[in-house]
C-alpha cells in the first residue's frame, strides 16, 4: 500500500479536511505554503500520466473539489495554485496520484 493508501484506510493519522466515498483532502506532513493540502484518490492511481479514461468523473470531481477545499481554508479570495507532479524532473515522490493546493503567500512563476 502507498503511504496515501494507508491514510485513505485510516491506518495512520493525518488532518483530513474532507473526504468523500473516492477522494480525500488532508494537510501536508511537510507545507511549501502556508496553506499546502493534498486532494488524493481513494483508489492507487500511481501518476496522472497513467490514469485511465475510466478516471475521468474521479479526477473531474476531485478538481471541482478544490474551490471548496480552498475557500474552507481561507485562501479562496487571495489566491491558490493546483499542482500534479508527474515522474522525476518534476519532483514527484510518492507514487499515488494526488492535487497539491497550494496558498496562503505569493507564489512564484515560473516554478523552480
Ligand atoms: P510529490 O512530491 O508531488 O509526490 O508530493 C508528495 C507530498 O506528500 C509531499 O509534499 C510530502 O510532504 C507529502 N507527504 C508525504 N507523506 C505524507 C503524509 N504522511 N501525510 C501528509 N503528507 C505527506
Amino acid at each position: 500500500m502507498t503511504i496515501f493508501e494507508k491514510i485513505a484506510a485510516h491506518e495512520i493519522p493525518a488532518r483530513i479536511v474532507c473526504e468523500t466515498d473516492d477522494f480525500l483532502a488532508f494537510h501536508d506532513v511537510q507545507p511549501q505554503a502556508p496553506v499546502h493540502i493534498l486532494i488524493v484518490p481513494k483508489s492507487p492511481i500511481p501518476r496522472i500520466g497513467e490514469a485511465q479514461s475510466g478516471d475521468a468523473d474521479l479526477l473531474g470531481r476531485m478538481l471541482l473539489a478544490a474551490p471548496g477545499i480552498a475557500a474552507a481554508a481561507g485562501v479562496a479570495e487571495t489566491g491558490y495554485r493546483l499542482v500534479i507532479n508527474n515522474g522525476r524532473d518534476a519532483g514527484e515522490s510518492v507514487p499515488h496520484l494526488h492535487i497539491h493546493l497550494l496558498g496562503g503567500r505569493s507564489l512564484q512563476w515560473p516554478p523552480g
